[in-house]
């Protein structure tokens, strides 16, 4: 599916630099974006077991509210020895008592690495699904991952989330060691998106 020039898409979101970046995707493209802020929508709730599942709930939401294309993106991370967790529960990881923390989430997924006496390399991956969906019943679902291992003690003090556990494949640095431009050539956002401009852009 190809988005024309001059469509305007929602992205369903309440965060300001998710819809930045997206602004950023599709401004080459003459396609103007807006986001549930703009419409006052709540947040639906996440049912799903996996991204894509979670991304769908979060677009279709949106487009419903508004009769506007819409796209939602879901993603966290995935370790081997503990069977996918956190996955779809990665930010819940970081609540605590007083809001999200993320050594606390970090400082977790270490702890239950070492109950489970998982053996070294830990591996992991980073995945982002995005999907759009379109008020004439269409569809685009894409996925993005990187893979790597988890690290302890961990390393950096950049980006966001598990960043300073994370070294990603073929890299010495941990995604907190890189600068943005570093890591966007190599997120599972930055494969997400590259496959949805491939798809839906030019
Ligand atoms: P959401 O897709 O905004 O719900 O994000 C889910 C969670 O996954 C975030 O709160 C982060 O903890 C984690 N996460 C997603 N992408 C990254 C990343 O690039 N680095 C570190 N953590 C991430």
């Amino acid at each position: 599916m190809k988005i024309a020039a001059g469509t305007r898409i929602l992205i369903a979101t309440h965060n300001a630099g998710k819809l930045q970046e997206f602004a950023d995707l599709f401004a080459p493209y003459g396609i103007a974006v807006c986001s549930n802020t703009d419409f006052g929508l709540g947040e639906p709730v996440e049912s799903e077991n996996t991204f894509i599942g979670n991304a769908r709930i979060k677009a279709q939401a949106a487009m419903q509210a508004t009769g506007l294309p819409a796209l939602a993106d879901d993603s966290g991370i995935m370790i081997d020895a503990l069977g996918g967790a956190p996955g779809v529960r990665t930010a819940d990881w970081a609540e605590g008592p007083g809001g999200r923390d993320f050594d606390r989430a970090m400082r977790r997924a270490w702890d239950a690495l070492e109950f489970v006496r998982a053996p070294e390399p830990r591996r992991a991956a980073f995945c982002c699904a995005l999907v759009l969906v379109t008020p004439d019943e269409g569809e685009v679902v894409v996925e993005g991952r990187v893979e790597g291992r988890l690290i302890w003690p961990v390393r950096g003090t950049g980006g966001h989330g598990y960043d300073p556990m994370f070294q990603p494949d073929g890299q010495y640095l941990t995604f907190a060691e890189m600068t943005a431009a570093q890591k966007n050539q190599i997120s599972h956002r930055a494969r997400a998106f590259a496959k949805f401009r491939a798809l839906c852009l030019g």
